[in-house]
C-alpha cells in the first residue's frame, strides 16, 4: 500500500519539490560547530534544536512569545487540574511523541472518550446512537478501499472537498449531519472546505479512535518543558520576533528587538502567517509567496469551564452537538478533584462568533444547551477561560487547512528550501495538524543540515 506519508514524498521528488542540501561536510572534518538560527519553540522548532544539539550543532531558538510550545498551550484551572488550550490528544500511531515521551520520563495517560449525540434537540448517550446500517457499510467499504487507491486516484480525490465525496458516495440526512459535526471538529472548519484526499487519509491511516487516544500527565506542554532542559534553557530566547532575514554567503537574522544573529542555517518553523510578515532578502520565489497566500488554518476556539462536581459523572464523556458550543469534552479526564473542566470546542464561523462574545454570554449559552439533559448548572461553574486560535497573533488558526487541489499541489511548495533556510512545522507534515506531524517536520529539518 502506498501510505499518505510515502505517497507524498514520491511525489514531490517527482516534481522537484525537495531541494537536496549540499553535503556539509565541516562537522566531519573539522572542529568548527556548524551555527543553526532556529524560528519558532513550538514542537517543531525544539525537536529539531534537540536533535542537532545531539550532533553537536551550535544552535539557537528564537521566539516571539513569552513563554515555549507555541500552539501547545498547557493551563492551570487549579492548582490540581491542567487543560489543554492548544494541542490536545496524542494518537496511539504518533511514534516519535511516544518516544521522546519515553526518553523525558513523561507518562502518557488515557484520553479517550465515549461519545454522546445532541442532535436537532434529541440527547443520546455513548453507545446508544449511531449512523444508519447502509452508511455504516457504506463508510467502512470506503476506509477499505483506501488501500488500493492509485496515486492518480488520489490526485483525482484531492481535487474535491469532503462533503461533495460523501454525498457523491450515497451519505445523506442525519448521516451527513453527524459527519458534518464530527469531522468539521477535527479539520476545525466545515468538511466543504476540506480535500476529500486530506480527509480519507487522515481516517484511514489513523488509529481505531482517530488518534485521540491520550495525554501527556503534567500537560501536553511538559514536553516543551523537558526538551527546553535538554536543549539547554540559555539556547531559546524568547520575546524574539525575527523580523527580516538576510541570506548570501551565510544568513544574518535581525529581530524587533534590535538583536542580530548570524549563522550557516536557519529552520523556520513558524505558521504560514507568520512567515509572511518576515522580510525576506533576496525575496521569498513567487510561487511560495502564492501558497503562502493561499493557505488557509482552521478557526477553533475553546471555551473552557470549571464546574464545582462532575455532574457529567462519566469519566470519558464528551457529546456532539448541533448547537452554538458545538462539542464537549471533559478536559480533567484522569486528574483526580471533586471539580472538574468541561471545554466547549467549537469550529469555524460558530468559533469565531463565540471568541467575540463576553464569558456571561457563553455561561448561559452553554447552560441552555445542557440543561434539557443535565439540568441547571449555572450555580456549579466557578471559572472560565476562553482563546480563540483565529485571532491568534502568530498563527491566526489553529492548523493548517488543506482545501480542494491544494495538498499534492501547495504543500511540496511550502516544503522547499530556500537558499540555506530548511522550513518545517505542523503545515507541511503527513501527520498535519498533529503534534506529532510537528517533531517529524522538525526533525526531518535537522537531518537536512
Ligand atoms: C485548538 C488546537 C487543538 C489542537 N488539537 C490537537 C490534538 O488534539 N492533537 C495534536 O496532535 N495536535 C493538535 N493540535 C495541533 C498542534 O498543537 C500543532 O500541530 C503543533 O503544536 C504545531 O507545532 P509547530 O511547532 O509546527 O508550530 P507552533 O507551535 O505554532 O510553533 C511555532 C512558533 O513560532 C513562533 N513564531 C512565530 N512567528 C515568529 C517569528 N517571527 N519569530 C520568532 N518566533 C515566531 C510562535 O510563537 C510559535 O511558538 C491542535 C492545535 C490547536 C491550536
Amino acid at each position: 500500500m502506498t501510505t499518505r506519508r510515502k505517497f507524498i514524498k514520491q511525489v514531490s521528488v517527482a516534481s522537484g519539490g525537495i531541494l537536496l542540501p549540499a553535503p556539509d561536510f565541516r562537522n566531519i572534518f573539522s572542529p568548527i560547530k556548524q551555527k543553526v538560527v532556529i524560528i519558532g519553540a513550538g514542537f517543531s522548532g525544539l525537536a529539531a534544536a534537540y536533535k542537532l544539539k545531539n550532533k553537536n550543532v551550535d544552535v539557537t531558538i528564537l521566539e516571539s512569545r513569552n513563554r515555549i510550545g507555541g500552539r501547545v498551550f498547557s493551563h492551570k484551572m487549579t492548582d490540581d487540574l491542567v487543560i489543554e488550550l492548544g494541542g490536545e490528544w496524542v494518537g496511539n500511531s504518533h511514534e516519535r511523541i511516544h518516544a521522546l515521551c519515553g526518553e523525558m520520563n513523561l507518562e502518557l495517560f488515557n484520553n479517550q472518550f465515549n461519545t454522546h449525540l445532541l442532535y436537532k434537540g434529541d440527547y443520546s448517550p455513548a453507545g446508544a446512537w449511531d449512523y444508519s446500517e447502509g452508511w455504516n457499510t457504506k463508510l467502512n467499504k470506503m476506509l477499505e478501499d483506501y488501500a488500493d487507491l492509485t496515486d492518480k486516484e488520489k490526485l483525482v480525490m484531492d481535487k474535491m472537498d469532503w462533503w461533495r465525496y460523501l454525498v457523491n458516495n450515497g451519505c445523506d440526512g442525519r448521516d451527513l449531519d453527524i459527519r458534518e459535526l464530527l469531522d468539521s471538529t477535527d479539520f476545525g472548519e466545515s468538511i466543504r472546505q476540506v480535500s476529500s484526499f486530506a480527509a480519507i487519509a487522515e481516517y484511514a491511516e489513523s488509529s481505531e479512535n482517530n488518534e485521540m487516544d491520550l495525554k501527556i500527565k503534567g500537560g501536553n506542554g511538559m514536553l516543551a518543558e523537558r526538551l527546553s532542559e535538554k536543549i539547554g534553557k540559555e539556547k531559546i530566547l524568547l520575546k524574539h520576533t525575527v523580523s527580516r532575514i538576510v541570506q548570501d554567503s551565510k544568513v544574518k537574522v535581525y529581530c524587533e528587538n534590535g538583536k542580530v544573529f548570524e549563522a550557516d542555517k536557519i529552520i523556520c518553523t513558524i505558521p504560514t502567517f507568520a512567515m509572511q510578515k518576515i522580510d525576506w532578502h533576496p525575496g521569498l520565489p513567487s510561487e511560495k509567496v502564492d501558497a503562502l497566500n493561499e493557505l488557509q488554518y482552521a478557526r477553533i476556539n475553546k471555551h473552557a469551564m470549571l464546574f464545582n462536581q462532575r455532574f457529567w459523572k462519566d469519566e470519558s464523556f464528551d457529546m456532539i452537538t448541533d448547537q452554538s458550543p458545538h462539542y464537549f469534552y471533559h478536559g480533567t479526564k484522569n486528574q483526580k478533584s471533586g471539580q472538574g473542566v468541561l471545554i466547549s470546542y467549537s469550529v469555524g464561523e460558530k468559533a469565531a462568533v463565540i471568541a467575540n462574545q463576553t464569558d456571561a454570554w457563553n455561561a448561559k449559552m452553554i447552560n441552555e444547551t445542557l440543561q434539557p439533559h443535565f439540568g441547571n448548572v449555572a450555580s456549579q461553574l466557578k471559572n472560565q477561560v476562553n482563546y480563540y486560535w483565529g485571532n491568534d497573533s502568530y498563527s491566526k488558526g489553529a492548523y493548517a487547512l488543506y482545501g480542494k487541489d491544494q495538498w499534492f499541489r501547495v504543500r511540496p511548495i511550502l516544503e522547499e528550501s530556500f537558499l540555506h533556510t530548511h522550513f518545517a512545522g505542523e503545515h507541511l507534515a503527513d501527520w498535519q495538524g498533529f503534534m506529532e506531524g510537528a517533531i517529524n517536520t522538525g526533525e526531518a529539518a535537522a537531518d537536512m543540515i
